[in-house]
């Protein structure tokens, strides 16, 4: 979800949401979250810009086709089994 200002890194270029509407990423709510999940269903660069938005603790906005809460939910199974 690129509409936060950073440096851009190669598999940012590559994101299917570049020129998208960043409202769109920005769901009110998990259930309004149809439509960026389906344009990161496609994204080439999926699995890297999820694996970001979890090192950073990304708060905001749909990242790697999951929503905050969604995010909140891996790193906890991750903290689980580390
Ligand atoms: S996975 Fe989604 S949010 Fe991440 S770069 Fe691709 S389209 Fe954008």
């Amino acid at each position: 979800m690129l509409m936060i200002e950073r440096s851009t890194t190669a598999w940012q270029q590559a994101a299917s949401c570049r020129g998208i509407d960043p409202a769109i990423f920005h769901p009110e709510t998990d259930e309004d979250a149809d439509e960026a999940k389906a344009i990161c269903a496609m994204c080439p660069v999926r699995e890297a810009c999820l694996e970001y938005a979890l090192v950073v603790r990304e708060k905001l906005g749909v990242w790697g086709g999951l929503t905050e809460r969604e995010r909140r939910r891996v790193l906890r199974r991750r903290r689980r089994t580390a």
